[in-house]
């Protein structure tokens, strides 16, 4: 029997999307008798209909996103949080640090973009007080983050929901695919707003660089490290940081840049907390994140407005 697979999108930025259909021929090829029965970037299908596996992308934003995710839970048998947006509000989860009124008259009033200062309409969705990932508002049965996921994932996730044979998802972090080798080096600085280091053969954090590689999941395969670039935690946390209430990003990257560099664990600290739209930019809004003791992101972020009722209502 062909398993029958729908799709919703709600805020995010239809990378993830763009990441299924990426792999629509292999996932045929892998599983062969997928339907696919709602795909709002291929075809025009208002409707929900019933389907075994329901694979959502994007954060609750607006009202329209509630209620399409309240028809995704009902319609299908499996709901999958697809993408960091919808595991944990993803970037515009930063979106939680702010009230409505905030956000649109930033974004239309005063925004350097809008130069008639026009403002939304009864046309467009009604955005809802705050952000919250896809859990806070319908219950999730598998969550696969990644900004978006890697194929591989994708593939992997996919085939074992439609009963396939596959192998366990690793719950290690993007150091774990890293080739790049962790040094001491004492006496290397704190390099500030860099993202990037020289030597290519040596962990970022060895030359003073932040790296979140050590605190975040892979679902990626680390590309960034590969390519010059030190990683910025797209897939959202390590599964350490999920389990560990008392674990969190800043500090577990301090005691580690200070073993390798001798820089003060709390001056690495400082300033992953001066920096925290950056450092927490992708699960800001999830009480994964902003709900442990030790994170204290409102006060961090500075210039945020006070967090609305409904955002912050098990803060
Ligand atoms: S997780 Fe990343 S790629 Fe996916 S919708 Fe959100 S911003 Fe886009
Ligand atoms: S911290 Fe970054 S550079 Fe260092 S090993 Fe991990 S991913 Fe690679
Ligand atoms: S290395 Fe880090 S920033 Fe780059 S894709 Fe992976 S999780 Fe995202």
């Amino acid at each position: 029997m062909r398993a029958r697979v729908s799709t919703e999108w709600l805020s995010g930025c239809s990378g993830c999307h763009v990441a299924v259909v990426d792999l629509h021929e292999k996932l045929a090829n892998l599983v062969e008798d997928v339907e696919f029965v709602r795909v709002p970037v291929l075809m025009d299908e208002k409707g929900y209909p019933k389907a075994d596996v329901g694979i959502v992308e994007g954060a609750i934003r607006s009202h329209h996103d509630r209620e399409a995710a309240e028809h995704m839970r009902k319609s299908v048998k499996t709901l999958v949080a697809f993408g960091s947006c919808a595991c944990y509000g993803g970037p515009s989860g930063l979106g939680w640090l702010y009230d409505q009124k905030s956000v649109i008259d930033e974004t239309y009033s005063s925004g350097p973009t809008n130069v008639q200062g026009q403002v939304p309409d009864g046309q467009v969705p009604v955005l809802e007080d705050g952000v919250v990932p896809l859990d806070e508002v319908v219950e999730v049965d598998f969550y696969l983050p990644g900004c978006p996921p890697h194929p591989y994932f994708i593939a992997a996730g996919l085939r074992a929901l439609l009963g396939a044979q596959a192998p366990p998802l690793s719950t290690k972090p993007v150091c774990a695919e890293c080739t790049r080798k962790m040094r001491k080096r004492p006496g290397v600085e704190l390099q500030k707003a860099a993202v990037t280091a020289p030597d290519p053969e040596l962990c970022f954090l060895s030359q003073g660089v932040i790296c979140l590689g050590s605190v975040t999941l892979n679902r990626c395969q680390a590309p960034c490290p590969a390519n010059g670039i030190a990683c910025t935690g797209c897939a959202g946390p390590s599964a350490d940081l999920i389990r560990e209430p008392h674990l969190d990003l800043r500090t577990m990257v301090a005691k580690r840049m200070q073993m390798l560099t001798g820089v003060a664990a709390d001056d690495v600290a400082r300033y992953v907390e001066a920096s925290a739209k950056t450092f927490y930019a992708y699960a800001v809004a999830s009480p994964a994140v902003y709900r442990k003791p030790t994170v204290e992101l409102r006060e961090w972020a500075g210039d945020a407005a006070p967090v609305p009722a409904q955002a912050g209502k098990e803060a």
